[in-house]
């Protein structure tokens, strides 16, 4: 399925449509897939959307939030969704490891179309129709991109506009970092114009929260963050026992890793999270520096240039030395 029309073709009867997207959704995450998927409902097709893993309860705002599944705990339903698909929507990952363990039941079923709307660096996946630009903000802006394409009079519901403005305000840390774009903000006008109520959705993403939480980032900072200046890293390490303690919820470590970022000399942050069987790793640069690079090579990840994750199988001190390892040779300052 080479062009468009082939698409629009293949989607103009009811089809089974599956949308996924990476472990752990983030707000982008979310917002490509339910935006994806309020937009596909009323044309008649059955979606469902799959998520590989749990994800934050803070995205229940989103329209449709209650009608996605998370695949840990729904397999045997996920599987017949997976089977019964004409088409899979991969929304927001370059790499089936990062839809782990959804990624062997696509495997199995070769004989579905995909579709593949993402922006991080390196795509590996083998798509029938592909929209990818590592220059945009935000899946949540391939998703307006495509849809442009796809259906050029396409009616923006607010259900839509609040799904897009979500990725679009996370990925790009609230129209801060380097991700922002003039399309990222030429759309947010445009939805804005569609009546989109920002106050509510930045209520609900950042004055919707729980004491527990912020007391937790309040102790991650005062006594887990290892500045060193000196070679021009942060790092905050959450581990078990303050997961237990502070009672974190999937997502609740969202934005902790760019903490250390505020300090002028640091130009790398890094967040090490012990989960049950592996240590799960953020990175965030400053300016030009690539921790995409590094997370690639010593950490099996990957990501954006300046926001990247990956994955250690070390202990917490074991990866602490290791970071400080490479970060020593890189010479930031
Ligand atoms: P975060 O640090 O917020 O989890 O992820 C930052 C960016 O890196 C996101 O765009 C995310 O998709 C990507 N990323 C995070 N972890 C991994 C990983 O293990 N592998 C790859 N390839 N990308 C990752
Ligand atoms: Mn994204």
């Amino acid at each position: 399925m080479e062009n468009i029309h082939a698409l629009q073709a293949f989607l103009s009867s009811q089809k089974n449509i599956v949308i996924t997207t990476h472990q752990k959704p983030d707000g982008d995450a979310m917002g490509s897939s339910l935006a994806l998927y309020n937009y596909l409902v009323p044309f008649g097709h059955t979606v469902r959307v799959i998520s590989p893993t749990e994800y934050p309860t803070y995205f229940s705002y989103l329209p449709g939030y209650d009608e996605v599944w998370n695949y840990l705990e729904n397999p045997q339903l996920s599987q017949i969704a997976i089977e019964a698909a004409d088409i899979i929507f991969c929304l927001d990952f370059n790499d089936l490891k990062r839809i782990e363990p959804l990624d062997e039941l696509i495997q199995k079923n070769t004989n579905k179309k995909i579709v593949l709307l993402d922006h991080h660096l390196y795509p590996k996946i083998d798509a029938d129709w592909i929209l990818h630009d590592v220059k945009a903000s935000s899946t949540c802006e391939l998703v307006f991109r495509f849809l442009e394409i796809y259906d050029p009079k396409f009616k923006i519901t607010h259900e839509i506009a609040e799904c897009i403005y979500t990725g679009i305000l996370t990925d790009t840390a609230s129209f801060s970092n380097g991700a922002t774009n003039k399309k990222s903000l030429e759309i947010a006008a445009h939805l804005l114009d569609c009546g989109l109520n920002i106050i509510y959705v930045q209520e609900q993403l950042n004055q919707n929260g729980r004491e527990e939480k912020l007391r937790f980032l309040g102790n991650a900072l005062f006594r887990n963050m290892i500045i060193r200046e000196d070679i021009g890293i942060g790092i905050i390490v959450v581990d078990k026992k303050d997961a237990y303690r502070f009672n974190l919820q999937t997502g609740d470590t969202e934005g902790l890793v760019n903490y250390p970022l505020t300090i002028k000399n640091v130009k790398v942050a890094i967040l090490i999270k012990q989960e049950p069987k592996i240590i799960k790793l953020s990175f965030r640069s400053k300016g030009d520096y690539s921790v995409e690079k590094i997370c690639r090579e010593h950490f099996e990840g990957g990501g954006h240039r300046n926001a990247s994750g990956g994955r250690s199988f070390l202990t917490v001190q074991e990866t602490i030395d290791k970071i400080i390892a490479i970060f020593e040779k890189e010479k930031l300052v």
